[in-house]
């Protein structure tokens, strides 16, 4: 037996390991502007700035191929890569996709999963330029990464925010997360009787939430015409409050939300309540939304106020003051994240 150090991986969590990781990494370019550490890398195209950011998705991890159509999961790949690219306020130009395919695919298969990527590649106005194919032992792997372009002056962020800024949020979170117990429920059942129709049809919104996440694109737009830049962002992927931790975290602050502001679509709220498990936690923890978590100066907030995809939840405040939540009965708590651990 080696004597040598072992740390297992969960000790020090997927972000320390990312962190530990980058600490070691040198840049030998001077044109790459941001590197390891926001939804997107950065680096400088002359007039402008590009981005590139790269998410994989893995069988029996990220999805359940017994109720994920692989449309859907095509289409979901590319969307979880716009949305980073969303997150820096960039559009989005090209992609890669690299597949790791067994042989219990068919060529059918795998034009299904295309069909969905040409979907996303179509909604998203993106060219995809090239990849990988390989065969994979151990389920099918989906990895996409995306280019994305911004002007200079219009680049956001995690780490732009300053205090008594406003933090907004939008559509509404912790859906994606109940669908998930949906579909999962339906399958247990499925297997217990597979004579059994699943029951969806109640369930549109969370279901759809979960199978064919959209990235918000339309907002970024919105920003444009609206002359608005945040002063951060983040999408929400592990969950709201460990994105609010890292917008505080990079940009050295702490924040108050609402959980009465938190935006939970009704379907959502009733669907929770039918599980037993707190909305407001789903909304919370939930994770797999890819909304945008923002910042705006208070000079901003008149612009958007009226806006219905848009929701103010709280504000920034001094490191001190904490990362904190004003309950709906009135008492200040610490904000809590527990977001998604893959470790
Ligand atoms: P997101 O949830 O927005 O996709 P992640 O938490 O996956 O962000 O990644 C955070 C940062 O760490 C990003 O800058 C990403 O490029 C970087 N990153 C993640 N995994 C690795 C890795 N294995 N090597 C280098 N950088 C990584
Ligand atoms: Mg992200």
């Amino acid at each position: 037996m080696s004597e040598e150090k072992r740390t297992e991986i969960g000790e020090i969590g997927e972000f320390g390991l990312i962190d530990q990781l980058a600490e070691k990494v040198r840049y030998y370019h001077g044109e790459t502007v941001k590197g390891i550490g926001d939804d997107a890398a950065v680096y400088d195209a002359g007039d402008h700035y590009m981005l590139i950011s790269s998410d994989m998705l893995l069988e029996g991890v990220h999805f359940d191929l017994s109720y994920m159509p692989l449309q859907h999961l095509g289409y979901k790949a590319v969307a979880v890569n716009v949305s980073d690219l969303a997150a820096m306020n960039g559009v989005p130009r090209q992609i890669t996709v690299n597949l790791g395919l067994s042989n219990r695919f068919s060529v059918e298969a795998v034009e299904l999963i295309y069909e969905g990527i040409r979907a996303a590649c179509e909604a998203f106005k993106v060219d995809l330029v090239g990849g990988d194919t390989t065969t994979s032992k151990s389920g099918l792997v989906i990895s996409v990464t995306a280019t994305g372009a911004v002007d200079k002056d219009k680049i956001v962020y995690r780490s732009g925010a300053k205090e008594s800024e406003i933090l907004c949020v939008t559509g509404d979170v912790g859906a994606a997360f109940i669908g998930l117990n949906v579909l999962e429920r339906e399958k247990q059942e499925f297997l217990g009787n597979p004579d059994m129709q699943p029951k969806l049809d109640k369930y549109p919104y969370v279901v759809g939430r979960q199978l064919r996440p959209q990235a918000r694109m339309d907002i970024i737009h919105e920003f444009a015409d609206l002359g608005i830049v945040p002063t951060s962002m983040i999408d929400v992927s592990d969950g709201l409050a460990s994105e609010i931790f890292h917008l505080c975290k990079h940009s050295g602050l702490g924040a108050a939300i609402y959980e009465d502001k938190l935006p939970i679509d009704k379907e959502a709220y009733e669907t929770a309540a039918e599980f037993s498990i707190d909305p407001n936690t789903c909304a919370l923890n939930g994770g797999e939304d890819y909304e945008l978590l923002f910042t705006i100066k208070q000079e901003d907030f008149e612009k958007l106020k009226n806006h219905a995809e848009i929701h103010t939840i709280g504000y920034m405040q001094a490191m001190d003051k904490g990362r904190t939540m004003v309950t709906r009965n009135n008492n200040v708590i610490e904000l809590q994240a527990q977001g998604w651990k893959h470790f």
